[in-house]
């Protein structure tokens, strides 16, 4: 696959020019978060933090419009009415600039579910199939980030078409861009001669720049975190505890590049309506309200409990075949830690499942030590 040097200076010239071909989506500042934008002329992409929201809504928009329908009565036989559908337009091919791997490495856990469970998502897999990821890799850790734990790095290419490496040369900044499918090799070389290969020198100054980065923190070891959930499954006490200052708000699944709950809506308008899918947060309490006014997840404690569970209990069990955590698990979670960082109240989920794992290990240990007082 190739590699070519993209200049910092020359970064929205570059998007201007794939925007003749694509819906660019580019992060852009706004106030003290940095979120993305529809290209145009007079934007500046920001490339130098991640974005605040994740890269999810390229491809499952927070609102999107399944169909449209309109009914026709029967004016001879008042009991029939004719409904008539209409499907909405194919998605236009779009390129998001700026996910981090974190984020491309989310959109391989959205095909979990909306291309592999067995039943296709046609809206989610056409979307899939018009976009393409632009990554850009970290050059450092941020304090809420974990992606080390669950697989990920921060040059990790899986679920990006091109990786845009940071490196500084004496006299000017900017990217190693690497191919990483054949869209995005052909993406790369439709530039021509505006986006030159990059030479050797820049690829060593690429890898003295990763040899000097700093090295993320401890990795705990997850590969027993299912078995630790399921054992303090019914430890209402311990959720609890833990879900004791959530305020439901449902941000951190919001901004979740994994999180994936959406709801139905029809909106109707005399007789015509359109069909619309929004996004949800499994950490509200209407969200799993029956009709009949019973709640299987009453309380923040079950919301909470199922949150983490979904994503370091019932995923990996689902995807077994799927290793590429340094635990030998696929979690549903990339380790981005935006739900980290937006918590109003600071809930932190590398805490929880932290203590998840202590509290049923000690668990499993003082069963132990009944068991060989009791002999
Ligand atoms: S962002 Fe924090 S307060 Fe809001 S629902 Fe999530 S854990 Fe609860
Ligand atoms: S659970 Fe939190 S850290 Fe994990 S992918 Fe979602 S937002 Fe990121």
């Amino acid at each position: 696959m190739v590699a070519r040097f993209l200049k910092e200076t020359d970064l929205a010239a570059v998007a201007a020019s794939w925007a003749r071909d694509f819906r660019v989506l580019a992060p852009v500042r706004e106030g003290s978060a940095i979120v993305y934008r529809v290209f145009s002329a007079d934007m500046h992409p920001y490339l130098g933090r991640p974005p605040t929201s994740s890269a999810k809504e390229a491809l499952l928009p927070q609102t999107e419009n399944l169909f449209s329908y309109t009914y026709r009565k029967d004016h001879a036989d008042l009991t029939r009415t004719e409904v008539f559908l209409s499907e909405a337009l194919p998605p236009e091919p779009t390129l998001i600039l700026g996910p981090r791997p974190c984020d491309a490495r989310g959109r391989h856990l959205l095909d979990r579910v909306f291309l592999e469970r067995g039943v296709v998502d046609p809206q989610y897999t056409a979307r899939r199939a018009a976009t393409l990821f632009v990554t850009v890799a970290c050059t450092s850790p941020q304090n809420t980030c974990f992606c080390h734990w669950t697989g990920g790095g921060m040059d990790d290419q899986t679920g990006s078409d091109v990786l845009l490496e940071p490196v500084t040369l004496e006299d000017m900044n900017g990217f190693v861009a690497r191919a990483v499918t054949p869209a995005g090799e052909k993406l790369l070389t439709s530039l021509g001669a505006n986006l030159p290969e990059a030479t050797a020198e820049m690829l060593a100054r690429l890898d003295e720049r990763k040899a000097a980065t700093q090295a993320p923190g401890e990795t705990p070891n997850l590969a027993d975190i299912a078995e630790s959930f399921l054992a303090k499954f019914d430890d209402l006490d311990f959720w609890t505890d833990q879900s004791a200052r959530c305020l439901s708000c449902g941000v951190c699944t919001y901004l979740c590049p994994t999180c994936t709950c959406f709801n139905i809506t029809d909106e109707n308008s005399g007789l015509k309506g359109r069909r619309l899918r929004t996004w949800d947060t499994c950490m509200s309490a209407l969200y799993t309200l029956e009709g009949s006014g019973h709640n299987p997840r009453p309380s923040r404690a079950h919301r909470l409990r199922n949150r983490v569970g979904h994503k370091f209990c019932y995923h990996p069990r689902e995807f077994p075949q799927a290793a590429p955590a340094p635990s030998g698990l696929e979690f549903s979670c990339t380790g981005c830690g935006r739900c980290i960082k937006s918590c109003p109240v600071a809930v932190d989920i590398r805490q929880i499942v932290l203590d998840v794992i202590e509290a049923a290990t000690g668990a499993a240990a003082k069963t132990t030590d009944k068991a060989e007082g009791a002999r």
